[in-house]
């Protein structure tokens, strides 16, 4: 987590302040760009409202862009804005520093990739992805996928962006985010360790596994697979890895279980 001196939260407070008395959202409009989106209508009227205020600041604070000749209109930015900001709806913006771009591409898109192998040969090669987000560096999105986010099966690859940007406050991406000063580091570490050892046992077992296999890829993508679950599809993850679901209950400050205004699809 970015430390910040008080004299500067407390300018960024007040910026913050006249940022939401100036540029409000409409929430007619709020809700027009968001309504489609199940996972969102989990969330009680305090929270939709916490949530606009915080989609307000992210859309002023970051900086949108488009790609592959999409048009990136108001209600995409919004909806984006409003699904990124969910996993820190219960911290604060605060945690999504240190980086100021999103990049929306139409649909999936091609990323060169290269790593060296065991006896130091250099491989290189091509993956489509529907998301990626570089450290202090851009946050990238495919439209495509972010419609098919939140429709609580699991998938959500903003939350997995987003979730791979907290994990990166702290360092390099290795699935062990900046904690709050009530948590313990060897129990996240222990908690976790055990469930991606676990994960990848059933998966060299040939198990099919209601979590995503591609979560068993890194520690990083685990905690980043695991978030997209545990706002998705709450239960499923607690029914697996119960220590895991509640360290995160306690990193993201919210029991995602106990969203009783819409039909929970655990
Ligand atoms: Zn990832």
């Amino acid at each position: 987590m970015v430390q910040t001196l008080p004299i500067f939260k407390f300018f960024r407070n007040l910026r913050r302040r006249r940022v939401l008395q100036r540029y409000p959202i409409d929430p007619a409009a709020f809700h027009a760009a968001i309504g489609d989106v199940p996972l969102l209508a989990r969330l009680s009227e305090g929270e939709r409202e916490n949530l606009l205020r915080l989609a307000t600041l992210f859309l002023r604070e970051k900086i949108f862009a488009s790609s592959g000749n999409l048009d990136l209109t108001e209600a995409m930015k919004t909806r984006i804005a409003a699904l990124a900001c969910l996993p820190i709806l219960h911290l604060d913006l605060d945690w999504y520093a240190g980086w100021s771009t999103v990049i929306v591409f139409p649909t999936e898109f091609v990323r060169p990739r290269e790593a060296m192998d065991d006896i130091g040969v250099m491989h290189e090669w091509e993956e489509t992805v529907g998301g990626e987000a570089w450290e202090l560096g851009p946050v990238i999105l495919s439209w495509a996928d972010v419609e098919a986010s939140g429709r609580c099966d699991g998938y959500n690859v903003i939350i997995h962006e987003m979730a791979h940007k907290l994990d990166m406050l702290n360092g390099p991406c290795d699935g062990f985010p900046p904690l709050h000063r009530n948590m313990a580091a060897p129990a996240w570490s222990k908690a976790f360790t055990h469930a991606f050892d676990d994960f990848n046992t059933r998966l060299d077992r040939g198990e099919h596994t209601l979590i995503d296999p591609y979560a068993g890829e890194s520690p990083s993508e685990f905690f980043a697979v695991l978030s997209e679950y545990f706002f998705e599809r709450p239960t499923v993850l607690d029914a697996q890895y119960p220590e895991v679901y509640a360290l995160m209950c306690q990193f993201y400050r919210t029991d995602p279980r106990q969203c009783t205004h819409a039909p929970v699809m655990g």
